[in-house]
C-alpha cells in the first residue's frame, strides 16, 4: 500500500522539500508514498486569487477565508475520502508518536497548512478536521508543521527504516526516552565510553539502558515520567511485574 500525502497550502513547491531527500526521499522515489501538494488559490474566486480577510473583530494580521478553504477541503474530500484530513495549528493536540504510529498505520493523510493569523473558526465546525500542533511554539506557517508530521509518519512506513532498525526502543516509544549512545573512538577528549557498554554482558548492557532511560526522563520530562509511572502502577501487567521484583 502507498501511503498518500495531500497536502492544501499556499506554498506547494515546498513540497516535498526536504521529504525528497535522505531516507524519505529514496522511499518516494521508491513509490513507498505518494506526496500530492495543492494549491489553496485554486479555489479562489477573485482576480487575485485572494485567499484571505481582515479579523472580524479588529487586529493584526489576516484570516483565511472559510468559504475558499471549504471548496478547497471539499475537493480534497472528494477525491481522498479514505484519509484522514488534518490541518496544522498550534490550537490543536498536541502530536505523539502515538497518534504518528496510528497516522503511518494508515492509508495516508490529508493536511491543511494555515498561514497569517490563522483559519477562519467556522471551517472546523463544518467539516470534519482534526487540528494538530507540533509544539508550544507559532510557526510562520503550516508548512514546516507538516513536513514534520510527514517525516515521521515516512519513516514507519513498511521497508523505508529497514528490517535491522524497527524503531521500538526509541524515545517515547516505550514512554521513556531513549538511553543515551557512544560510539568509536573509544576515548575522546579524555572522555571514555561507559565500561559496561565495552564488557559484552548483554544483560548488564540492558540493565543500564533500562536505568538510564529511566533517570533521564525522571530528570530531563518529569512530566513523561509521571504519565509512565501512573499507567505502570494503574495496569495489571505492571502490577504484577512489581510483585515479581
Ligand atoms: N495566530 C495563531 C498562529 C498562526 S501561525 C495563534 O496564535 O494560534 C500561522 C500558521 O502556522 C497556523 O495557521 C498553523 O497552520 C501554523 N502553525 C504555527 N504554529 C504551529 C504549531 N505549533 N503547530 C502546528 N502548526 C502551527
Amino acid at each position: 500500500m502507498t501511503f498518500s500525502a495531500t497536502i492544501l497550502t499556499l506554498y506547494p513547491e515546498m513540497f516535498p522539500g526536504p521529504l525528497g531527500h535522505s531516507l524519505a526521499g529514496r522511499a518516494l522515489a521508491e513509490g513507498r508514498w505518494r506526496c500530492d501538494a495543492r494549491q489553496i488559490r485554486d479555489h479562489a474566486t477573485d482576480r487575485h486569487r485572494t485567499v484571505d480577510d481582515t479579523p472580524a473583530g479588529g487586529g493584526a494580521g489576516m484570516v483565511m477565508r472559510a468559504d475558499i478553504l471549504g471548496r478547497a477541503v471539499d475537493a480534497v474530500i472528494a477525491d481522498r475520502p479514505d484519509v484522514p484530513l488534518l490541518a496544522m495549528s498550534p490550537r490543536g493536540r498536541p502530536l505523539d508518536q502515538a497518534r504518528v504510529r496510528s497516522l503511518a498505520a494508515g492509508p495516508g493523510v490529508a493536511i491543511l497548512c494555515g498561514r497569517f493569523e490563522g483559519i477562519d473558526e467556522r471551517l472546523f465546525e463544518a467539516r470534519e478536521i482534526e487540528p494538530v500542533s507540533i509544539g508550544d511554539y507559532i510557526l510562520s506557517g503550516g508548512e514546516m508543521a507538516a513536513l514534520t508530521l510527514l517525516d515521521a509518519c515516512i519513516r514507519l512506513l513498511p521497508g523505508v527504516m529497514g528490517a535491522a532498525h524497527s524503531g521500538d526502543d526509541e524515545s517515547f516509544e516505550t514512554g521513556l526516552l531513549e538511553y543515551p549512545h557512544y560510539t568509536r573512538p573509544r576515548e575522546w577528549e579524555g572522555r571514555t565510553i561507559p565500561q559496561v557498554l565495552r564488557s559484552g554482558d548483554h544483560a548488564a548492557i540492558a540493565a543500564w539502558r533500562k536505568a538510564r532511560a529511566e533517570d533521564d526522563t525522571r530528570l530531563r520530562r518529569p512530566d513523561l515520567w509521571e504519565r509512565h509511572e501512573g499507567a505502570r502502577v494503574q495496569s495489571p501487567s505492571g502490577a504484577r511485574r512489581d510483585k515479581e521484583r
